[in-house]
């Protein structure tokens, strides 16, 4: 018996943040304990922002923008999460990015809350200099909604070290003569940045998958030498994930970005298709390989398939076609709960995006960590610590699997007991990573007392 259906409505649903609460719904049914109005607040984001503003662009039009921050819950610290430029960008997604946020600080157990915030925007259709007057207006009007010990942005989608740094600077500018390196993470290393945080989220994948092949959890996969790799979105995460998993022996054989999908059985080099996309703007065209569908790169028969692009590419219409042995999700949100329960069914093991790309917001921490006590760790130990947290973080959540499965007769009459009418099936590991995460803030929560 597989988790508890999410199939009842016929459209399936795709909001994200709709996805994000039964995602939350379906785990919070194993924790009997959890009173009803505490469950009401730990779904909710605590506040969401919104900002329009203007700028005047290069050309000197002005043109004006919807901006979104989000702070979902603090009871574990200070918000983190990304901020994003993407025309596609709403409120509800930055609601769930945040939320997702919240639960995989817990799950990875760094002392920090979930929040997100996000631009409606092209950045391909705008000039570095518009990008720079966005990130500052938009900044500066969330003026002390962010702050080193509240809120802490970080790179996302089309968002980078250059960003943080205009980000960094407009802050300081408003907060003159105070210690304001903590306010952004994912800096350049020159302003406060962490050596390994432009690679953490790939290689907290990384580290992750290694532990789950380890613990024998996709039958006849136990190590990455020899597996064979599909990476759908070719940016920060899937760009470094191929990397890393090529440095540990495994074959990339397809890759993907906006531009299309590209095929190689015998293998993809992975810094030949970065140099490819750097120098033409996309992976299509890369020498020794074919175009295929992105659809189709879905459906390769792979090892190992690592989204590492927006959500919802994965889906109750395509997931039956999914032939990889395991899903790591790199990208936020790729699978949708119809798609979790079709994979189950079809055995394919998912890390999900709130453990699988923890190595992010990891050495975010890290970073934030170093500005606070004024230090520079050298790579070797951010990395050791990373591999620490991520091994950590991938054993508990195979062991509360385990533990919640093991206890299911138990727990059922439990909550027959409080006159449940449904009988609670096995949960996979992305239902056992948010009961984990849940628990821990609730617990939080709880010791702290709800105030006043
Ligand atoms: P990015 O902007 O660096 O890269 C995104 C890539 O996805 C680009 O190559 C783009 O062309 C591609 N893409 C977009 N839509 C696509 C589609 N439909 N099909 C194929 N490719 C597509 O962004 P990123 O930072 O690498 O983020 C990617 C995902 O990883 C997002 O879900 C993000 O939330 C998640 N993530 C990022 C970090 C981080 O530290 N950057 C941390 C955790 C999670």
């Amino acid at each position: 018996m597989t988790e508890p259906s999410a199939t009842a409505v016929r459209q399936e649903e795709l909001n994200p943040y709709r996805i994000a609460q039964l995602q939350f719904d379906l785990a919070a049914r194993y924790i009997p304990d959890l009173k009803k109005g505490l469950i009401e607040f730990l779904k909710r984001p605590a506040r969401t922002l919104t900002i329009e503003f203007p700028i005047q662009t290069e050309r000197g039009n002005v043109r004006n923008f919807v901006g979104y921050r989000v702070l979902h819950n603090n009871v574990r610290g200070p918000g983190k999460g990304g901020i994003r430029y993407h025309p596609d960008v709403t409120a509800d997604e930055v609601r769930a990015l945040a939320s997702w946020m919240t639960w995989k600080c817990a799950v990875v157990d760094v002392p920090f809350g979930g929040a997100k915030g996000g631009i409606v925007c092209n950045p391909k259709r705008l000039t570095q200099a518009d990008l720079r007057r966005i990130t500052r207006r938009f900044i500066s009007d969330l003026g002390d909604q962010i702050g080193p010990h509240t809120d802490v942005p970080a790179p996302d989608v089309n968002t980078n070290a250059d960003t943080m740094a205009w980000i960094y600077d407009t802050y300081h500018v408003m907060h003159q003569g105070e210690d304001n390196l903590p306010v952004v993470t994912g800096k350049p290393l020159d302003i406060g940045g962490s050596l390994g945080r432009r690679e953490a989220t790939a290689r907290g994948c990384l580290f992750s998958a290694e532990c789950a092949l380890a613990r024998g959890l996709v039958p006849d996969v136990d190590q990455l030498d020899g597996a064979t790799v599909v990476i759908q979105g070719f940016g920060n995460a899937g760009s470094i994930a191929a990397e890393l998993f090529a440095e540990q022996g495994a074959k990339i054989i397809a890759v993907s970005d906006t531009g299309g999908a590209v095929l190689n059985r015998r293998g993809i080099k992975p810094a030949k298709a970065i140099a490819h996309k750097q120098a033409t703007g996309s992976v299509v065209g890369l020498r020794g390989t074919k175009e295929i569908a992105d659809e189709e790169l879905l459906a390769l028969e792979c090892d190992i398939l690592i989204p590492a692009a927006l959500e919802n590419q994965i889906r109750g219409d395509n997931a039956d076609r999914v032939r990889a042995r395991l899903i790591v999700e790199a990208a936020n949100g790729p699978t949708t709960p119809v798609a979790d329960e079709i994979l189950a069914e079809n055995g394919v093991v998912v890390l999900p995006d709130i453990l699988a790309n923890a190595g992010g917001v990891t050495v975010s921490y890290y970073e934030w960590v170093q500005n606070l006590e004024h230090q520079q760790w050298d790579l070797e130990e951010v990395n050791a610590k990373l591999r620490r947290k991520m091994e950590r973080a991938t054993d508990a959540v195979i062991d509360e699997r385990e533990r919640v499965n093991g206890g299911l007769s138990e727990l059922n009459s439990k909550v027959k007991g409080a006159k449940s009418k449904t009988t609670l099936g096995l949960v996979s590991l992305r239902t056992a990573a948010f009961i984990l995460a849940i628990r821990r803030v609730a617990n939080v929560a709880l010791e702290r007392g709800i105030w006043p």
